[in-house]
């Protein structure tokens, strides 16, 4: 397949000092993979050559210039920027025909601009002409091309960027924005509580962007939810993957008789509550098991009953890892706008029962205490549910180039 010459930029990173080149390097390995899980899917055999190369506060990426490509730089965490770039000899006349080249390209899917400008950045001040005596030189060459075309340094519907390095410098003719954040795998890892809703997907991502691994765990309402649910719950894991460059394992446990046992052990009211506290008991004993220093949750402040700070606390009492809410201070309508840029909201609004609201109450408590939760936990054996579920847990996906199997 054609290969192009693709820079990477980035902005975060650059400023973690003696970090740095750790940072870009995890970025440069993660634009490879991401690239080619995207291309080659998880599974297939032949690797197709995609190479990324430090060069001074700058990636380049050698790769298909594709819309799986695009796509997969849209997701890599730690990316501010990037373009497809003609690289040319570091000469004013070259740095010309590569400028009337890049807009050639640029009119092959697009209409003639009617207002342009020239960029030009000396990253190395190789030539002696300034950025602007190159910006003036370049774009009179085009204006003489192309007539019609005027200058507009405010307004322009196209901007020629160029980029002056000693060795060879660099033409593009478009910019993509991409997400910031830092590169996963720059923090240590984490396990996301994973419901089928619209908030822990997101959560999940949010905790990605700041450079966590993370995987999942979903407590499945079985044998009173069906296998639809967890169907639901392996692609928004997927979803999330796409995300982190390798693909990390789904955590099922068995949760519909447990629930049950509590709903007929505790005050209704209590239920939800503790079913939280018992979710977060397995979860953190699974953490311990793979070594994750954090549970996350797409828990948000007071967006249902049992997130109040009442409720919470007593929630998090149980917790031996940190609980990590990213979400906790954002309402719906950004967390939908979130849900719809990572592309998991159509799937999260696909209508499934979720394990939580089986046998619960239609008015739950609102300012629960953990002595309160202790007193109704007293009425059946905690330990015995929590090593109920952990013997009947299932792992799926996570080795590197595995998918997410639904069950059958
Ligand atoms: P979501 O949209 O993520 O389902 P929600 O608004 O429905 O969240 P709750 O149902 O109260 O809120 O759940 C709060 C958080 O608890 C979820 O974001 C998720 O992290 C965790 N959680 C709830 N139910 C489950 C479950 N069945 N399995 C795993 N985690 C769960
Ligand atoms: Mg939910």
């Amino acid at each position: 397949m054609d290969k192009r010459t693709v820079i990477l930029r980035y902005h975060e990173i650059a400023l973690k000092g003696r970090n740095r080149k750790w940072f870009e390097q995890r970025l440069a390995t993660n634009a490879k993979r991401l690239v080619s899980r995207e291309i080659l899917g998880e599974l297939s055999g032949e690797k197709e050559k995609i190479s990324a190369t430090l060069i001074d506060g700058r990636i380049l990426l050698k790769a298909p210039w594709t819309n799986e490509t695009r796509s997969a730089l849209r997701r890599l965490f730690g990316l501010t920027s990037f373009s497809a770039v003609r690289p040319v000899k570091t000469d004013p006349q070259a740095l010309v025909s590569a400028g009337i080249e890049a807009l050639e390209d640029y009119l092959k899917d697009h209409e003639m601009p009617e207002r342009f400008r020239v960029r030009t950045r000396r990253s190395h001040k190789a030539l002696s002409a300034t950025s602007m005596e190159l910006d003036t030189l370049i774009g009179s060459a085009i204006k003489t091309k192309y007539p019609t075309l005027t200058v507009d340094l405010k307004n322009a519907d196209f901007t020629l960027g160029v980029e002056i390095r000693t060795e060879e410098s660099f033409v593009w003719s478009t910019s993509y924005q991409a997400l910031g954040g830092l590169p996963v795998g720059t923090n240590a890892s984490t396990l996301t509580l994973l419901s089928g809703g619209l908030d822990s997907p997101v959560a999940a991502i949010q905790i990605l962007s700041r450079g966590s691994p993370t995987s999942f765990i979903h407590f499945h309402g079985v044998p009173f939810v069906g296998d639809q649910v967890l169907d639901k719950i392996c692609r928004l894991a997927e979803l999330v993957n796409r995300f982190q460059p390798h693909t990390q394992p789904l955590y099922v446990i068995p949760f519909g008789n447990i629930q049950e046992k509590i709903a007929l052990a505790v005050h209704p009211k209590m239920r939800t509550v503790i079913y939280r506290r018992m979710m977060i008991r397995i979860a953190s004993e699974v953490a311990k098991k793979i070594g994750v220093l954090a549970l996350v949750t797409g828990e948000s402040l007071g967006q249902v009953a049992s997130q109040t700070l009442e409720n919470l606390s007593t929630i998090n009492s149980v917790a031996e890892i940190p609980i990590l809410r990213p979400l906790i201070g954002m309402d719906k309508d950004k967390i939908i706008e979130l849900a719809q840029r990572y592309e998991t909201f159509s799937t999260s609004i696909e209508p499934t029962l979720d394990c939580c609201t089986l046998f619960a109450d239609r008015h739950p408590i609102l300012r629960s205490t953990d002595s309160t939760a202790l007193e109704q936990e007293r009425k059946f054996s905690v330990s015995d549910l929590v090593a109920e579920a952990l013997s009947g847990m299932r792992t799926l996906g996570g080795r590197t180039g595995d998918p997410l199997h639904p069950i059958q």
